[in-house]
């Protein structure tokens, strides 16, 4: 017979982390969406070897007190649910209390975070399973986490990282993709010397489509707007611009980023003859729907969702596509570049 152990802490996060942190980017997105759920304006990534050394990301939220710092970084330690009932009235993008944790366990991290109501910021270092004391430092309001040495402590890992290029592609496909549904969020992403995204923050989302994608792409956009059933709206390529990848779509469901086979099926089918084989479309399309309607609790990544009912959603999806298609009259957003 063997005996059964209950694990430490640090080997329960690097387990966990290997879940909700596969690379650079998946750090970015839990800490980028942690900024948001804190009612942050402006958001600023900066990345140092495509992330692999460095991602360091500063907000202006409402950043988290002196005596919840400490907490912050344990398992299941969340300020978004009470109780798995209020799963059904989410308004945030986490509440699984498991991003910071999880980073914590195979980086070295360092949160610091100042509130309102106090005039100090306070920093915190952890490495392993040491949690450092607080230090008094002087901070703008809002909360900066830096991670640095990704995987260090868990070689195996690390092996599964791509060069530092691929890393920040990645991780500068997701940062457009989330200023793309928060065109009321100021984004910056700064590789090393280098600007790589900036957008306004100004509830402009042409313009943010203009920062992310550039001329070409937005001036090829034709609107869509479908309130049949489920709200779909956004933009689309007209038939005529076409890219070799699916790199293009971008899906957001209550606001939230997902990746859906069954979206981007139907989005090829109401393509489907009308643009050349092995070619695809440009899409940023906003669906919006009763949380009853679909699971968003699917993966720890919360990157996919599970529809109960796909057939109506991929009707009105056709639908909207052919009538925007269709109807030249409403084309090219207007782009203001400043
Ligand atoms: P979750 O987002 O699922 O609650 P996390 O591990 O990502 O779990 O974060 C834990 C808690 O730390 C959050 O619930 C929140 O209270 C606090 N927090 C994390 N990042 C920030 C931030 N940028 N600004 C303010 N509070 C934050
Ligand atoms: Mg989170």
């Amino acid at each position: 017979m063997r005996k059964i152990n209950i694990l430490d802490p640090l080997t329960a996060n690097q387990i966990a982390a290997g879940e909700v942190v596969e690379r650079p980017v998946s750090v970015v997105k839990e800490l980028i969406e942690n900024s948001i759920d804190a009612g942050s304006t402006r958001i600023k990534v900066y990345l140092e070897e495509g992330g692999t050394k460095r991602i360091q990301i500063t907000d202006n939220g409402w950043g988290i007190e002196a005596q919840d710092l400490p907490t912050a970084v344990q398992r299941h330690a969340t300020s978004k649910i009470i109780s798995f009932d209020d799963l059904n009235s989410l308004s945030t993008l986490g509440f699984r209390g498991e991003a910071l944790p999880s980073i914590a366990a195979v980086s070295k991290m360092t949160l610091s975070s100042r509130t309102e109501e106090s005039p100090v910021g306070f920093s915190l270092q952890v490495e392993g399973d040491q949690i450092s004391d607080l230090r008094e430092i002087g901070s703008p309001v809002g909360t900066e986490i830096i991670v640095d040495n990704l995987f260090y402590n868990t070689p195996a890992r690390k092996k599964f990282l791509k060069s530092p290029s691929n890393e920040l592609g990645m991780v500068s496909e997701m940062v457009g993709r989330i200023a793309i549904s928060r065109p009321d969020i100021a984004f910056e992403l700064v590789h090393e010397r280098r600007t790589l995204l900036k957008t306004p923050g100004n509830h402009n989302l042409s313009q943010v489509i203009f920062s992310v994608y550039g001329n070409e792409i937005t001036r090829s956009l034709t609107k869509v707007e479908y309130k049949h059933g489920p709200l779909i709206r956004g933009y689309i390529s007209n038939v005529q611009t076409t890219r070799s990848t699916r790199q293009y779509y971008n899906f957001y469901l209550n606001g939230r980023f997902i990746k859906s086979k069954d979206l981007s099926e139907a989005l090829e089918e109401a393509y489907h003859t009308r643009i050349p084989q092995k070619r695809y479309p440009i899409a940023i399309l906003f669906f919006e729907m009763a949380p009853e309607l679909f699971d968003a609790n699917v993966h720890p990544a919360k990157l996919e969702v599970k529809f109960k009912d796909f057939q109506p959603i991929k009707e009105a999806l056709i639908h909207a596509i052919h009538n925007a298609l269709n109807d030249p009259s409403v084309s090219i957003p207007q782009i203001k570049t400043n």
